[in-house]
């Protein structure tokens, strides 16, 4: 998923099996169309070999409650999306009308998967704030009523859930397209609708994550509201609502327009400035949660990496008035990468692809016992 593709020799190293066991294993896969080879001259000595890539005829489906809307899409395991479907859905949205609008969703787009006779292999769903053991916040619904409503309503597709910032992190790790920064552990800082974080370890799975809401990380005592009842949030501050407002452009004209939305925009000194403290307040949000989980690197993604460089360096000076022992590029490197602002629901359907490869293209319900059996 990572590298779009893989070369025989490279997987037997990696997974230290030998090159018979790997091409057997590769069989079986192949005969269930789970991956595909094509020959292709490998780039390193030893002649033409086979590429193994995933399989593009698969189908699977992400679902993502966020930007003020409720995402469908269906794609396949390369990241691609061939439907999508977007309903309004308010930020403060109570369960009985998630349901609601979650069936309505649903209806459609089993109208799409019969017509073309595809089978969902993998959904997932993300939700801002999921994962909380005290529960979500930001939608403080029931959880076992949701788990029992998704299986009823997506009457045998296995769904996982996970937490937006969770599906933004699998966006960016796992889609081949963006290159990424870095290559060690990290904080994965997501400003969105919402403001959070993941601290990425190299090491371990993106499932294994939990989020980091440093978007409700209070800064300004009697501060502007924010929509989880507090007031002075950073969210409140730097969230692209809180930034839509600034620049005067409706958030979801924010959405439309895309990527460059900044760029496209002639913002005059003073909305120049406004901006510029929002960051710095990100800045300093962020150098307090260094102070209580220290890493040597960070990597942005959002509305502040679409800034000048020359705007970013606020965020610096932010953290540098909070960060014990300052902010020195020698010991934190900070670096940003392209939102996917608009693009729901990418994430969630790179996170439905990932937990797909995961369970090794079992079907994910399948009772491991019975598995078991059949191999043995
Ligand atoms: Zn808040």
């Amino acid at each position: 998923m990572r590298s779009g593709g893989a070369f025989r020799p490279s997987i037997a190293r990696e997974t230290k099996l030998t090159e018979a066991s790997v091409s057997r294993i590769l069989a079986e896969l192949r005969a269930e169309n789970l991956v595909q080879e094509t020959r292709q001259q490998a780039p390193y000595s030893g002649g033409p070999t086979a590429r193994v890539t995933l399989s593009k005829d698969i189908a699977i489906a992400g679902i993502e409650l966020s930007n003020s809307r409720l995402s469908f899409g269906i794609g396949d395991l390369s990241g691609a999306l061939n439907y999508v479907e977007r309903l309004p859905a308010s930020p403060h949205l109570d369960q009985d009308e998630f349901e609601r609008i979650f069936v309505e969703s649903v209806g459609t787009m089993r109208g799409w998967i019969d017509h073309r006779g595809a089978t969902i292999r993998q959904a997932a769903l993300s939700i801002p704030g999921y994962g909380r053991a005290a529960g979500n916040p930001i939608y403080p619904w029931d959880m076992d009523r949701l788990q029992t409503f998704l299986a009823d309503t997506l009457g045998g597709i296995s769904v996982t859930l996970t937490n937006s910032v969770i599906a933004q992190a699998a966006f960016h790790r796992y889609s081949n397209t963006t290159k990424y920064p870095v290559s060690g552990d990290h904080l994965f800082l997501f400003v969105g609708h919402g403001v959070a974080g993941v601290i990425v370890d190299e090491s371990a799975p993106v499932d294994a994550f939990s989020a980091f809401e440093i978007g409700h990380m209070v800064i300004e005592r009697n501060g502007l509201p924010c929509r989880c009842g507090h007031k002075g949030c950073i969210e409140a501050y730097t969230s692209l609502r809180a930034i839509s407002k600034i620049i005067g452009v409706a958030d979801s004209a924010v959405l439309s327009r895309g990527d460059s939305f900044i760029e496209t925009l002639a913002l005059d000194q003073s909305v120049h400035d406004t901006l510029r403290e929002r960051l710095f307040m990100l800045g300093l949000g962020l150098g307090n949660a260094l102070n209580l989980h220290p890493l040597s690197s960070v990597v942005v993604s959002g509305w502040p990496s679409l800034m000048p460089a020359e705007d970013r360096k606020a965020i610096a000076e932010g953290l540098n008035e909070s960060l014990l022992g300052g902010f020195h590029e020698s010991r934190l490197a900070l670096s940003f990468i392209a939102p996917s602002i608009g693009n729901d629901p990418r994430a969630a359907l790179y996170y439905a692809a990932y937990c797909f490869v995961r369970s090794g293209g079992l079907d994910a319900k399948a009772d491991p016992r019975t598995a078991l059996e059949e191999i043995a």
